[in-house]
């Protein structure tokens, strides 16, 4: 594996290997009749780890399982997932050392495919590779970005169930373009809202946006707000995680509907995911965020609860 020149590491789930199968990712491994590549039918889940430890194993493991039911695929259980991460982070650092411990990072994917067409089985495995230098850059910098129209109204979901709108499915042709459409117009990212005029999610990220305000008592009040769980969009672990922290802390949480209006007004808006974290939002649609002082300590803050998550 020394003389690769990629540093990704592949590990295939596989019955006759208990910790997992490493593969050369410089070798083409996958049938070209899977049906991962001929209609992008599986799931993934995208998680960072730090030092060798992998953030938020259980949700993610979690989600999966919710998505590959979504999609009635019937998938490894969890113990053969954590062994196999462990065996592809183990390999990632041994041969990628960190040049320092700030940079000892990894994205850990878990994919499943439907499989080979006509197979009954999925075809499983899991990536481990570096963080793109632009995420990492993101959450110091902050982004900017414009809202576009999903052409769904929030409550497709839950009429039609077909389209997968919260299952975290393999056919990210949709947000990958909705990428390139804000990159065309000078933007880092986007901010999807339904039709019906509701705050939806980012093409790979979670909303946040936070308020901060004096009670009556003359108390200062921080409150933070993502949209519904149920409008379509796909649940976010860290949203989870870092609300949990949040609260522990003593904010208060909110959860939508929330209109492209409450962003604009808000003190800060993030976008917030494994890999990049926290995302300060500078502007929307060219309109300026609260004031960079406000959004530099609310990021602080919040960068320091998530940093205490397991
Ligand atoms: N929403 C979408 C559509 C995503 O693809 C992602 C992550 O990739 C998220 C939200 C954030 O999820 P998490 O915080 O679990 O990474």
């Amino acid at each position: 594996m020394s003389s690769r020149t990629s540093h990704t590491v592949l590990v295939f789930l596989d019955p006759d290997y208990v910790n997992g199968r490493l593969a050369d990712p410089e070798k083409p491994q996958l049938m070209a009749t899977d049906l991962g590549a001929t209609r992008g039918d599986g799931v993934f889940e995208s998680m960072l780890a730090v030092a060798g430890h992998t953030r938020k194993i259980q949700a993610h493991l979690d989600r999966l399982a919710r998505s590959a039911q979504a999609l009635d695929l019937e998938i490894p259980g969890q113990d053969d997932w954590r062994r196999a991460v462990q065996t592809g982070v183990a390999a990632f650092r041994s041969d990628n050392p960190a040049p320092s411990p700030e940079l000892d990072e990894a994205v850990v994917k878990l994919i499943v495919t439907r499989g080979v067409e006509g197979a009954a089985a999925p075809t499983c495995w899991v990536q481990v590779s570096p963080v793109a230098a632009a995420g990492r850059r993101q959450r110091e910098t902050g982004i900017d970005v414009i809202l576009l129209d999903r052409g769904y109204d929030s409550d497709a979901a839950e009429r039609a169930p077909w389209l997968l709108l919260g299952a975290k499915t393999l056919s990210y042709a949709v947000n990958m373009a909705a990428l390139r459409h804000a990159h065309k117009q000078g933007a880092d990212d986007v901010i999807f809202t339904s039709s019906d005029g509701r705050v939806l999610e980012g093409p790979t990220s979670t909303v946040l946006l936070a308020n901060v305000e004096k009670n009556d008592g003359g108390a200062t009040v921080k409150r933070l707000v993502t949209p519904q769980l149920d409008s379509g969009i796909l649940p976010g672990t860290s949203q989870g995680a870092l609300f949990a922290a949040a609260k522990a802390a003593g904010w208060e949480l909110g959860y939508g509907p929330l209109k492209p209006q409450d962003l604009v007004d808000a003190d800060a808006v993030w976008l917030i995911s494994s890999i990049r974290l926290l995302a300060p939002v500078n502007h929307i649609d060219g309109r300026e965020i609260g004031t960079p002082a406000l959004r530099k300590q609310l990021t602080a803050e919040l960068n320091e609860l998530f940093a205490g998550i397991e």
